[in-house]
């Protein structure tokens, strides 16, 4: 019998362009930022509607940039969701501010907007929702909440690179607005990131943050007003993320359609019996970035990570995105314990990334949906 490959959770589509165009760069004598970082933050900023874009070496420093520019620091609160990749709070640490967590809604498992307004505070100064998965956040909701309480908005939009809300696309509207391109993004610049911002003046100030705090004026003047990092993103990840972004839209219909299947085949196989819960079956705002199931713990017999190993017995990777954040070491030290946010958590010891990636067969979706389903057949208590 013929061994099916090893189908990781997710692969970066790399295209021969995109490579002979990273040959061209590295042979140009100019491989750090220059021209291709300009003409990915040219491109990046038509997709977000002629905002200000830049770009930087990870998503994260973006969201520490942004904190920053809002005049985020000392004393001040910023209200966030528990179920995200770590660095959404960690930045809020890093600038010296005080993350302040909110439950989540448990059918999209993002932050849940009336728990985030319950937890505003004289000291609260700023808000990052998270797109989990590429869902967005609802975006009249979150802006109403801002306006009423005076609240910068910083969008952790780390996943929902060409994902929409109202129509428009994430990004091309709002306040500042973070994407990643690390490669198990829809697209990737193999590391970086970038800010989409209002104001010539805050981008101004992106530039400094990004790179030493260095201004530069004529041929040879230079000057530094504040502490700015090394945050730059190379010319040959621009060049990287150019090709992706020439594909995004071709890799969101690929997404949709796999996510479909995903659906049709979990329902062929009775997932309500199984104690499946399935995501959102959204085909209108989400980019699909990820698809993930919820397992009901109380009524299988084998826990998620031994779940996980059978299935990458047979082939199967899947990951988990995330544990709550507010259970790491570092934040119960803080005062945070279980029993402090109960949907995240659930969530956080139950969901399972399954592979979606652009390049995945059909047969691959059935193959899945199969082997997961006879293994928790197998295992019900
Ligand atoms: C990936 C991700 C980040 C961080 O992006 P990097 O480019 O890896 O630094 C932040 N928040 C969320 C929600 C992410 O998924």
């Amino acid at each position: 019998m013929k061994q099916r490959p090893f189908l990781p959770f997710t692969r970066p589509t790399l295209d021969e362009d995109t490579i002979a165009g990273v040959a061209e760069v590295l042979r140009s004598g100019w491989i750090t930022s220059g021209p291709k970082v300009k003409e990915f933050e040219a491109a990046l900023s038509e997709h977000c509607a002629g905002r200000p874009v830049r770009a930087f070496n990870s998503g994260t420093c973006t969201l520490e940039i942004a904190l920053r520019i809002a005049g985020v620091g000392p004393g001040d609160e910023v209200i966030t969701t528990p179920l995200s990749w770590v660095a959404t709070s960690n930045v809020i640490l890093e600038v010296g501010a005080r993350p302040v967590f909110a439950d989540i809604d448990p059918v999209t498992r993002n932050l849940d907007l009336e728990c985030a307004s319950a937890a505003v505070t004289p000291a609260t100064r700023a808000i990052i929702p998270v797109d989990l998965s590429g869902l967005p956040v609802d975006r009249d909701r979150l802006y109403g909440l801002a306006r009423a309480h005076g609240l910068r908005v910083v969008e952790d939009a780390a996943q929902a690179f060409g994902s929409t809300f109202g129509g428009r696309a994430i990004g091309s509207f709002g306040d500042l607005v973070s994407f990643s391109f690390h490669p198990n993004k829809n697209i990737t610049s193999i590391e970086g990131g970038c800010l989409v911002m209002n104001t010539p003046e805050e981008a101004r100030l992106a530039e400094q943050y990004r790179l030493q705090g260095v201004v530069r004026s004529g041929p040879d003047g230079m000057d530094v007003e504040r502490v700015g990092g090394k945050y730059n993103l190379t010319d040959v990840a621009a060049r990287v993320g150019l090709g992706q972004l020439a594909r995004w839209a071709e890799f969101k219909a690929r997404r949709h359609a796999l996510a479909r299947r995903y659906f049709q085949h979990f329902e062929a196989a009775g997932t309500a019996a199984l104690g499946l819960e399935l995501p959102v079956a959204d085909f209108e705002h989400t980019n699909w970035h990820m698809f993930q199931v919820v397992l009901a713990e109380e009524r299988l017999t084998l826990v998620r990570a031994e779940l996980m190993k059978r299935l990458e017995e047979r082939g199967i990777g899947t990951g988990v995105h995330y544990p709550a954040i507010h259970l790491f070491t570092l934040y119960r030290q803080m005062g945070w314990k279980p029993g402090d946010f109960p949907h995240a958590e659930y969530v956080g010891r139950n969901t399972l990334t399954l592979p979606l990636f652009p390049s995945m067969e059909d047969a691959d979706i059935d193959y899945v949906v199969t082997e997961l389903s006879a293994l928790l057949k197998a295992h019900q208590r």
